[in-house]
């Protein structure tokens, strides 16, 4: 029998309905709403779309969007005091600095910059070393969008045997730490890994995050895993086609034949990066004001 579809757009939705219940409540006891910040550099098409996609979601989950979009000429210099200023600004709970970031301009110094209590993507490496340490800080957006699709299909993860294909900063290593942290038993996989498949095999959970196309197989799923796809890569387009499809790291269709669960791509793990931005900013504006964040 076919793998389960985990459908993380309409665990998305949910979730993005549950924070702007608790966005409303936050401003009649706060007095404002809570405010997220997105600043965009550059005319990078790809990062237009989700710049706007963020602001919409934001108003629509009862909270304040804040759009600064900057010409590629922007220097450094002018994007750290922005980033000062937002840090400074009570209406601000959340700051999201959209990267890639232009080449001149030095990526690690403007996440370096950003109040690590206002930094909803988790980039900091305050936040990076909260989330080492076991403290409570912000995590990125991705990794704990699949750790809530994961620990909602499987509910405790204690003693699971869990390889992450992938070991990015924003993807990979904070998913592993998610993982270990719910006491899964971890192996990082990477481009330098000895077999691959084999060692993939081995997993109750996978995660693939890799950034190539269909690589994760039928055959490198163990009967029965759930398979967690990050990746998002496009196709060639098909003759006549403007535009290739999307596909993730893992062939859906033939791994869904072997999966028990497994997500799809687009419509998995996708949708909830921007949900869990809005949560991750809900907690912001709460631990900010002072109030305690209903459960
Ligand atoms: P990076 O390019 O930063 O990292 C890719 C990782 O994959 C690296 O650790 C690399 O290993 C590893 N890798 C590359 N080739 C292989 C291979 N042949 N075998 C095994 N491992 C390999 O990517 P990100 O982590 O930023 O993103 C990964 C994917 O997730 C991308 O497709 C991206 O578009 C997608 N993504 C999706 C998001 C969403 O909202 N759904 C959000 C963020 C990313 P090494 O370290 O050795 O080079």
């Amino acid at each position: 029998m076919a793998g389960t579809i985990i459908d993380g757009k309409a665990f998305a939705a949910q979730l993005r309905e549950k924070v702007g219940t608790l966005a409303a409540a936050f401003e009649e006891k706060a007095g404002r709403k809570a405010g997220l910040a997105v600043v965009l550099v550059g005319e990078d098409p790809a990062s237009q779309v989700y710049v706007g996609s963020k602001g919409k979601a934001t108003i629509a989950a009862n909270m304040a969007s804040f759009e600064h979009r900057l010409p590629d000429s922007t220097s450094e210099g002018e994007l750290l005091s922005l980033v000062e200023r937002l840090n400074a600004d009570p209406a601000v709970d959340g700051i999201l600095v959209q990267l890639p970031l232009p080449d001149h301009i030095d990526e690690q110094a403007v996440i370096a910059a950003i109040d690590p209590d206002k930094d909803v993507d988790g980039f900091h490496v305050t936040n990076a070393g909260r989330l080492a340490v076991g403290q409570s800080g912000f995590v990125p957006c991705t990794p704990l969008g699949c750790m809530m699709l994961l620990t909602d299909r499987l509910g405790d993860l204690s003693g699971l045997d869990a390889v992450v294909i992938g070991r990015s900063n924003i993807v990979g290593k904070p998913m592993a730490q998610l993982l270990l942290d719910a006491n899964a038993t971890v192996t990082i996989a990477h481009s330098r890994t000895k077999d691959l498949a084999d060692v993939v095999r081995r997993a109750d959970i996978v995660v693939a995050a890799v950034g190539r196309a269909e690589m994760v197989r039928a055959d490198w799923i163990k009967p029965g895993a759930t398979v967690i796809d990050v990746g998002i890569n496009r196709l060639a387009p098909e003759p006549g086609a403007s535009k290739g499809r999307l596909v993730g790291d893992v062939a859906f269709g033939e791994a869904r034949e072997v999966a028990g669960a497994i997500t799809p791509v687009p419509g998995g793990v996708g949708p909830m990066t921007i949900a869990v931005l809005l949560r991750n900013t809900l907690v912001a504006a709460h631990r900010n004001a002072g109030i305690d964040l209903p459960e």
